[in-house]
């Protein structure tokens, strides 16, 4: 079956990324950030590897991005319930 998400790298400077800043990934979401990611905000990364640890540019890296923090409690509200491990 084919990738229906076809890889295709970017290679982006650091410098342009911190002057673009980051924005919240869900649809129609203009929420944005720059620098250091506040607190509340998520880091969203989906791969296929058969490891947990997949390198960044691997062509099965489909999807990364930040979440804010209303769009990060939306998607874990549709995820599945998984006990805490106590702290
Ligand atoms: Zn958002």
């Amino acid at each position: 079956m084919q990738n229906p998400h076809p890889f295709k790298p970017v290679l982006v400077p650091i410098s342009k990324i911190t002057e673009m800043g980051s924005i919240c990934a869900w649809a129609g979401c203009p929420r944005k950030f720059k620098g250091t990611m506040p607190s509340g905000w998520t880091w969203l990364q989906v791969y296929w590897s058969p490891h947990v640890i997949c390198e960044p540019l691997d062509r099965n890296w489909t999807r990364d991005g930040v979440l804010c923090p209303e769009h990060t409690l939306k998607l874990d509200a549709q995820m599945k319930r998984i006990p805490r491990v106590a702290e």
